[in-house]
C-alpha cells in the first residue's frame, strides 16, 4: 500500500484543525500545556493503556497504536525512560496521534501495527503481512535470527511517515500561533528562558528548539553553540564578523 505523502503545511493545518475542534468543544481557547487526554477523548476518539510491548535485543519501542481498538499503548517496560526524560511521554503520545490522524484509514481501521490479530504484541511494527510476522517470531528465538533482525532497518517507521507524525506531534504540542506569541515574549538567545518555555508547554528542550527552528524563531549555530532569534539575525551576525 502506497501511503500518502504529507507536506508540512498540510500536517500543520490538520493538527491546527484538531486543536480548533477541541477549543470549540471546551468553549475556550487552549493554553499550554495542550491537554492531550482531552484531545484524545473528545476529538480523536482514542484511549490510552500502559502495557508491556515486546522488544528485540537492542530495540526500543516506546509506544504503539492499536487502531482497531482505538488505543495508544505505552510500553510499561519503558516507564523509567519516560520518567528520566521530561516531555518524552507527551511527544510519544503526539507521535502515535499522528499515526492515527495522518495514516490510519478510519473506514477499515487499517494501520500496520505492533499488534497481531489475536491482540498480542508482535515484534514487527509496520508489516501488514501475517506471514512475515510469523517468520520474525521464529527468527527471534535463535541467536542468528536475532542478529539478522537487528540489521533490519525496516523495523522502524517508514522514514517519511516518521517525519510526518513527528511534525504532527510538534504541531499539536506547540501550536504555531501559541508558541509564536509565547516565544515573542522571551529572550530566545537565553537558554534559561528557553528551558522555562519548554516547561510551560511540557515538552523537552530538544522538542522545543526543533519547533522554534521549524518556525524560524530560533537558529542554533552548531559550531559556536550561539543562539540567534531568527535566520535573518543569524545571517546578519555572520556578515558582521
Ligand atoms: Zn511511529
Amino acid at each position: 500500500v502506497k501511503r500518502r505523502f504529507w507536506r508540512n503545511e498540510d500536517i500543520e493545518a490538520r493538527a491546527q484543525g484538531r486543536l480548533d475542534e477541541l477549543a470549540a468543544k471546551l468553549g475556550k481557547a487552549l493554553t499550554p500545556p495542550i491537554p492531550l487526554e482531552l484531545l484524545a477523548e473528545q476529538v480523536l476518539g482514542l484511549d490510552f493503556l500502559w502495557d508491556a510491548i515486546d522488544e528485540l535485543p537492542g530495540e526500543v519501542i516506546l509506544a504503539g497504536l492499536k487502531a482497531k481498538d482505538r488505543l495508544v499503548i505505552l510500553n510499561e517496560n519503558r516507564k523509567a525512560k519516560f520518567a528520566e526524560h521530561a516531555g518524552l511521554e507527551r511527544f510519544t503520545v503526539g507521535h502515535e496521534f499522528g499515526h492515527w490522524d495522518l495514516y490510519t484509514d478510519h473506514a477499515t481501521l487499517d494501520h500496520p501495527s505492533l499488534f497481531a490479530e489475536d491482540g498480542g504484541p508482535v515484534v514487527y511494527r509496520s508489516t501488514p503481512s501475517g506471514k512475515l510476522v510469523a517468520v520474525l517470531k521464529i527468527l527471534r528465538d535463535v541467536e542468528e535470527g536475532r542478529e539478522l533482525l537487528q540489521a533490519f532497518a525496516a523495523r522502524a517507521d517508514d522514514p517519511d511517515e516518521a517525519r510526518a507524525v513527528n511534525r504532527y506531534s510538534s504541531a499539536i504540542l506547540m501550536p504555531k500561533d501559541l508558541i509564536r506569541s509565547e516565544a515573542a515574549r522571551i529572550d530566545r538567545t537565553n537558554w534559561h528562558q528557553l528551558y522555562r518555555l519548554a516547561e510551560r508547554f511540557a515538552v523537552s528542550i530538544t522538542a522545543l528548539t526543533v519547533r522554534l527552528e521549524q518556525l524560524d524563531l530560533l537558529v542554533i549555530d552548531r559550531k559556536s553553540g550561539r543562539l540567534h532569534p531568527s535566520r535573518e539575525a543569524a545571517t546578519g551576525q555572520r556578515s558582521l564578523f
